[in-house]
């Protein structure tokens, strides 16, 4: 079990005591060694309605080290450390083969592609499951001043070059979901 920091329903936060999550072939569990707050993670406190399935643990803004490796996952190991890149589009659709993958098609024309704590558990919990090709390595950098670099930094991330981006690897769970329009 491990202790998770979840929106049990509209306005209510409840420290909690939940399953570590089990991870798929292509996911990695992260330890979590720091979560941001962010003021999106107050605005979904205080919606008056549930905008997503709840309880959910919130924490889009997440660093840490990596405890397990998916079974299909090369090039990961466990012990690096690294961030959390939020956009978890499906990598494959036309729009996310241009670059534009926060408006992946998988997720429907209006909706926005999962993140986590924001539809997928987020990160203020001790692990996270996660999508492999979401791991940014961070080095040596300290997890509380790469967290926050998870929200605030990718539309420099994603401008800079598609070449500092770790390739995104073909997965069950994409081909499952992205259009083949
Ligand atoms: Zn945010
Ligand atoms: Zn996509």
């Amino acid at each position: 079990m491990m202790r998770a920091l979840q929106l049990t329903e509209p306005g209510v936060l409840e420290l909690r005591e939940v399953p570590v999550p089990e991870i798929g072939p292509d996911e990695l569990l992260l330890r979590v060694g720091a979560a941001g707050i962010c003021h999106s993670d107050l605005h979904v406190l205080h919606l008056p309605f549930q905008l997503r399935a709840q309880p959910l643990t919130l924490g889009h803004e997440v660093a840490g080290t990596i405890e397990a490796v998916g079974a299909a996952v090369e090039g990961r190991s466990a012990g690096e450390r690294g961030v959390v890149y939020l956009c978890w589009s499906c990598g494959r659709c036309r729009e996310c083969a241009s670059g534009n993958e926060n408006v992946c098609l998988a997720a429907g024309r209006s909706a926005m592609p999962p993140c986590p704590g924001l539809g997928p558990d987020g990160g203020m919990a001790e692990y996270l499951r996660m999508p492999a090709d979401a791991f940014v390595p961070i080095g040596d950098l300290d997890f509380r001043q790469a967290a926050p670099l998870a929200d605030a930094a990718p539309t420099r991330y994603s401008t800079s070059s598609a070449t500092t981006r770790p390739a995104r690897s073909p997965s069950p769970r994409s081909r499952r979901t992205a259009p083949t329009g």
